[in-house]
């Protein structure tokens, strides 16, 4: 019988399963704490567990970890980043920020990406494989635990379409806030889309709290199919739509993201536009100077024309943010050390 990937079970489905070997409910709890708060390598951490009941969960479980193959960090800002291998030896990739509030991880939720965004490194090489849910937790749980830092907040914007591996990433958020485990309100996590329509009304319906930024990079479908293969499945009246019912069911403010990318989308005009889609909605713009890929031929927006673009959308009543660059001597940007660790490898 095919191992039990332990890690990425619920607190209730872990009760099962030991209920069902026949032990008490408690040890469930007892096994949950040492995963995912004292994060156990191997079942013979566990010393309040008997050495038998020990070896019968190894005949069972398996407990998943990363191997981290690189660790880059930032002599500017003290960013870090990490490749680390899987179980297969696929690669993914996370990030550690720190803001004045605390530090922060963007992390990975498949490897590889089936979106095609033109400017985007994670994409290049198509999809592999989605994460399992531990696989989630453990970019966290490694980098923590390997940094020495408390890791204060969560955002899902690394290599991937979170969305796109719904079910995983659902049982992931119910893994990260749970009290038994990390104990992270969801306040403190954004999870970043590209924009499928239907995941985001279902998400909305569940009111996790969560903050949910969504990828436009455009003020129009013209603009957005340009760079975005997505546009075509949704329209950005549908992807709109879908936005104002997550603001409206979960009171919460959508982020859009908005990559400048020079002589794409950065007019004058697209300025215009884009605030007149956005007006009345409970959002914000966060842009960002794209950061070119080398495949994509894209040239970031000078950062004199990203602020004017930003004092543009202020003027018209859009709440606007630069992101600030982070991480810049040691290719911070999402996907591009697994590209460069697979052009290595070739
Ligand atoms: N699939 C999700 C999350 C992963 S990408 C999404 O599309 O939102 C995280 C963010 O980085 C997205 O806003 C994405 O559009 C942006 N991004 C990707 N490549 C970029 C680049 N080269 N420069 C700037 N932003 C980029």
């Amino acid at each position: 019988m095919e191992k039990i990937d332990i890690k990425s079970l619920t607190l209730e489905e872990l009760t099962q399963h030991i209920v069902g070997l026949g032990e008490p409910k408690f040890r469930a709890k007892q096994i949950y704490e040492w995963l995912h708060q004292k994060h156990a390598f191997s079942f013979s951490e566990m010393t309040n567990i008997s050495a038998k009941f020990q070896q019968r969960l190894e005949s069972v479980f398996y407990i998943d970890s990363l191997k981290m193959i690189k660790k880059l960090v930032s002599q500017i800002d003290n960013t870090v980043k990490y490749l680390y291998e899987l179980r297969d030896g696929e690669f993914v990739e996370c990030v550690l920020m720190e803001y004045r509030h605390g530090t922060s991880i963007c992390i990975s939720s498949q490897v590889g990406c089936k979106m095609g965004c033109t400017f985007c490194a994670s994409t290049i090489a198509g999809f592999v494989r989605n994460l399992t849910p531990s696989e989630m937790l453990d970019q966290i749980y490694c980098s923590a635990l390997d940094s020495g830092r408390k890791i204060s907040s969560v955002v899902m914007m690394g290599i991937g379409e979170p969305l796109d591996n719904y079910d995983n990433v659902l049982r992931f958020l119910e893994l990260v806030s749970d009290e038994n485990g990390m104990n992270l309100s969801l306040r403190h996590l954004s999870l970043s889309t590209c924009g499928l329509v239907e995941r985001i009304c279902d998400l909305a319906e569940k009111r996790l709290g969560l903050t949910l930024s969504v990828s436009l990079h455009a003020p129009n479908d013209t603009v957005r199919s340009k760079t975005m293969p997505v546009s075509r499945r949704y329209s950005m009246n549908e992807l709109l739509k879908a936005c104002r019912f997550y603001a409206e069911e979960t009171h919460r403010r959508i982020s859009f993201e908005y990559a400048l990318i020079r002589g794409v989308n950065d007019s004058k005009r697209d300025a215009e536009e884009l605030a007149s889609r956005l007006r009345g909605m409970l959002c914000h713009v966060n842009l960002i100077p794209v950061n070119p890929v080398e495949e994509a031929g894209y040239q970031a927006a000078a950062r004199e024309d990203v602020f004017r673009f930003q004092n543009l959308l202020l003027s018209m009543g859009i709440n606007t943010t630069v992101r600030r660059t982070l991480g810049a001597d040691i290719h911070a940007a999402c996907g591009q050390l697994r590209r460069n660790s697979q052009n290595v490898k070739r």
